[in-house]
């Protein structure tokens, strides 16, 4: 007999004696102990080690479908069939439709048979029996399982039984549903990771892998794990001629071949990376000056011979520059009477790119085909790092930091609905200095607590001007660092007032790593308070995805890179859709951010990306600029 689910319901599970109450009890527990179970495999084992002698029942197989070979495969056994720990006596596998539990399968029903003897389709396992109730297990629509149980008696199985493995059976479902579900995170962020790593058409490591290799070599050198570190930046020469003359096909094609000639020309160990466009770049470690300048003249001739491309044979040359520290350099001042000077050894990467750049030009400016050196020595800037804790002290204590204002728009309407808080620095002498330039220097150095609290301040204030007078659902976003995140006593006292719902926090992988349940426990906290969380620089991580699962999050924010990227790489705008899809499973809105065409407005808009920010809309601006700028636009859209 095939049984209408739909006559049998919950109602055959109220509690109304002594056996049932016992039912319903299981099911608790059942849902209770799923919770812990780290595999679907577990939970059916679960079930039949645990639940099923409860029921009363005197056997039972859990069957699983196996999507390939489109077979159902006894995955778990009470009773009879189980031998051992979680382990199966002689399992069979069914097709779909043969006997009982096929039938169940292909038709998605529970079948109830209370005499097997009239039964076409009963199949004998272990031993025959007399009466059989399979249960389906369903998700999305189609069968993955089947819950089956025999009877040595007729007429043995009642509808509080088929109710009660109706119920365990939805309980698989929801595992069952969670195991996709993680298995398809995990497969997009390795996507993700690739995406986010490596450049799609020389399969060589692209700049932000570059980046966070020379940031985590340049710690290693700091603690003087490693003897030196150089930077190479490689541009090719007449390359856009070719692009111009040939076509980008072509381009292409050179750039492949110019990724392959630096591979083989370089050892293994050295990470040799893609910037974009033409440019490349050459970590080395470990190194003597004489050493580095050799990769430099080895990619030089590694590109000394003319290049055959499917449209013609072409020559091309590079120009390369090469900055450098290393600890014969930066260790000076060891005397004989203090053989082993304590010497603060810095690097910043940043720094050390630039100067690798500078040099690169010089190459070009000085005939091309070339290797140029320049060395940390004598640069001189009016900011070196020597005086920069100084200055930043001076900074704040005679008001240097302004607080720039970026409004945060949402796409289908560009209404404005926040600012992005940023920092400036006006010194006196260098003009207006950016963070980049200072914001690492003063995490390291002990000095961000203090510009953090300065910006709080400074945002919080402006959040109740313009709330007050032009927009009282504006936010503002403040971008936060890891010494925030750690000091809980920022969130007490007078300090702890200062965070209030509209004033919104943004926090990068780099400020949780740390320690991310704390970190995790202090936004959680604010965001009780009405902050809402977002992702920063989303994309560029090594693990953003488990952050993603670890932390509190409201909206994540795209990096900007990516959506440079789009219109111009398939792999930027696929990255993207990602994101979409991921950010709707975990029901959180999107930003993209660095938005400066039109384009890549419209394709954001069309991909269904929430909010954006950009130059395109506004760029960065001083907080009377930032409030005339939206009340025209409050007044714009009233007309
Ligand atoms: P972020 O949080 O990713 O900030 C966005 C950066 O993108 C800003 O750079 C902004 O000026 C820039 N930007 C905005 N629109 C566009 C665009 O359309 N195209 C391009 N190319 N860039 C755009 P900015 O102001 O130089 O800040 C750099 C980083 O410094 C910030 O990156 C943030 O990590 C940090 N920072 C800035 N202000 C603060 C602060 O008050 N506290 C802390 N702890 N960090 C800050
Ligand atoms: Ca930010
Ligand atoms: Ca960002």
């Amino acid at each position: 007999m095939i049984c209408d689910d739909s006559h049998i319901s919950s109602k055959d599970l109220l509690p109304t004696s002594e056996v049932s109450w016992s039912y319903a009890q299981a099911i608790i527990d059942f849902t209770t102990s799923v919770i812990h179970a780290s595999s679907v495999d577990e939970v059916l084992w679960l079930l039949t080690d645990e639940f099923i002698e409860i029921l009363g029942l005197e056997d039972c197989v859990v069957y699983l479908l196996d999507e390939a070979r489109q077979k159902l495969v006894q995955k778990a056994a009470y009773g009879h069939k189980k031998s051992g720990l979680a382990r199966i006596r002689n399992p069979i596998e069914l097709s779909y439709g043969e006997g009982i539990t096929g039938q169940c399968a292909e038709k998605q029903r529970s079948i109830l048979v209370s005499d097997v003897s009239t039964d076409p389709y009963y199949v004998v396992d272990d031993q025959a029996r007399m009466s059989e109730l399979a249960v389906p297990i369903i998700s999305g629509g189609k069968t993955i399982g089947v819950i089956d149980s025999e009877h040595s008696q007729k007429d043995f199985f009642q509808a509080h039984h088929i109710a009660t493995l109706r119920a365990l059976s939805s309980i698989i479902t929801t595992k069952y549903d969670r195991q996709c579900a993680l298995s398809d995170l995990q497969e997009s962020e390795s996507k993700l990771r690739r995406l986010a790593n490596f450049d799609s058409l020389s399969n060589l490591p692209n700049r932000h892998h570059f980046l966070t290799s020379l940031r985590a070599a340049t710690q290693q050198y700091e603690r003087g794990e490693l003897t030196g570190i150089g930077v190479l930046i490689i541009d090719m020469d007449r390359f856009k001629l070719i692009n111009d003359i040939y076509g980008h096909a072509a381009g292409d094609e050179l750039m492949v071949k110019v990724s392959e000639l630096f591979r083989q020309a370089l050892p293994e160990s050295l990470l040799l990376a893609r910037l974009g466009g033409d440019e490349f770049a050459v970590l080395v470690t470990d190194h003597s000056l004489v050493e580095a300048e050799a990769v430099g003249e080895a990619l030089l001739a590694a590109v000394g011979d003319p290049i055959s491309l499917t449209v013609a044979d072409v020559r091309t040359s590079a120009s390369i520059g090469l900055a450098e520290y290393h600890a014969a350099t930066a260790d000076e001042g060891a005397t004989l009477s203090n053989p082993t000077p304590i010497v603060q050894r810095e690097c910043d990467p940043t720094a050390l790119m630039r100067l690798a750049d500078g040099a690169m030009y010089r190459a070009k400016a000085s005939g091309r085909n070339r290797c140029v050196v320049s060395s940390m020595l004598g640069s001189g800037p009016v900011l070196s790092e020597l005086n920069m804790a100084a200055a930043i002290n001076t900074a704040l204590s005679t008001n240097q930091f302004e607080l720039y204002l970026q409004p945060i728009v949402e796409l289908t309407t560009q209404d404005i609905t926040g600012f992005e808080s940023l920092i400036r620095w006006a010194h006196p002498e260098a003009g207006m200095v950016l963070p980049d330039q200072f914001i690492d220097f003063a995490e390291r150095s002990g000095q961000i607590g203090a510009i953090d609290l300065y910006m709080l301040q400074q945002s919080r204030e402006c959040l109740d001007d313009l709330r007050r007078d032009l927009q009282d659902d504006i936010s503002i976003n403040l971008n936060v660092s890891a010494s925030l995140l750690s000091r809980s006593a920022w969130f007490d006292g007078p300090t702890g007032e200062l965070f209030v719902e509209g004033v919104n926090i943004e926090v990068t992988e780099r400020a949780v790593i740390a320690d991310t349940a704390r970190a995790a426990s202090m936004l959680g906290d604010l965001q009780s308070r009405g902050s809402r969380i977002f992702i920063d620089d989303f994309g560029t991580g090594y693990s953003s995805l488990s952050y993603l699962q670890m932390l509190p999050c409201d909206v994540i924010k795209i990096d900007k890179s990516f959506i440079s990227g789009l219109g111009e790489s398939e792999m930027s705008l696929s990255l993207v859709r990602l994101l979409v899809s991921l950010a709707e499973t975990m029901g959180t809105d999107l930003l993209a951010e660095g938005i400066e065409t039109r384009e890549q407005l419209e394709i954001l808009q069309g991909l269904g990306v929430g909010y954006g920010q950009g130059y395109l809309f506004a760029r960065p601006m001083p907080v009377t600029e930032a409030r005339a700028h939206l009340k025209a636009h409050l007044s714009k859209n009233q007309n």
